[in-house]
């Protein structure tokens, strides 16, 4: 999972940036509203935390900014503590979670993990490309109505994020973006790897190397 931060005391994000990534995430961080809003609209993250007072540009234009574009990257703003204001008017620009500061890690860890499961929940829980159905309660995989195959985290999500981009080409660094749980600097012959054994499962003409670019999942025309 890749999670941004946008929050411009040095301090705390430094501190979050740790634990988050103790927590198993792949973090990058912003300290101003015009770099963080930058940053959401560039890359792909799985979830953000916003915090309302920055720097160029407040939390909540960076917010307005993004849901004016479309862009549903669900967001959990830092409020002042007490500051009820704060809550309503991020929730009106689109904030899907908000905790007030200051806040014990264990509770964000919590709005994150809850976040994250209520929007997967939402979007598709069962969902097929090219006669590949992807169960993501149950981290399965269906093919061609056949039998039912369990698969591992890894294989689960680089599955799901090849079948959520079917078509386009994802490199393996990006591939580990998303995939990323407790390494770093994730090696990308673990991508290689995973997607061998994906291929085992589905069939190996599923997914395409494209030499020096990446991988493309749906079969070749
Ligand atoms: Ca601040």
């Amino acid at each position: 999972m890749r999670l941004l931060l946008i929050e411009d005391d040095p301090d705390l994000s430094c501190s979050l940036k740790i634990d988050l990534q103790h927590a198993g995430y792949a973090v990058d961080t912003a300290a101003d509203g015009e770099h963080g809003e930058f940053l959401g609209m560039t890359e792909n993250y799985d979830i953000v935390v916003l915090d309302l007072g920055l720097p160029k540009l407040s939390g909540l234009e960076v917010l307005k900014l993004w849901r004016q574009t479309n862009n549903n990257v669900p967001v959990i703003v830092l409020t002042a503590r007490d500051a009820w204001h704060e809550k309503v008017d991020g929730f009106k620009a689109g904030a899907d979670d908000y905790l007030g500061k200051p806040f014990h890690i264990q509770e964000l860890l919590a709005r994150i993990q809850a976040l994250l499961k209520r929007i997967q929940g939402q979007i598709r829980p069962v969902f097929s490309v090219h006669g590949v159905t992807l169960n993501e309660e149950q981290q399965s995989v269906l093919i061609d109505g056949q039998q039912q195959i369990a698969l591992t985290a890894v294989e689960f999500k680089l599955l799901r994020c090849l079948m959520l981009h079917s078509g386009k080409v994802l490199s393996k660094s990006q591939l580990s973006e998303h995939i990323y749980d407790f390494y770093n600097d994730p090696d990308s012959n673990v991508i290689e790897v995973y997607i061998n054994r994906l291929r085992r499962i589905l069939g190996k003409d599923m997914i395409t190397t494209r030499r020096g670019q990446g991988y493309v999942f749906g079969k070749n025309p």
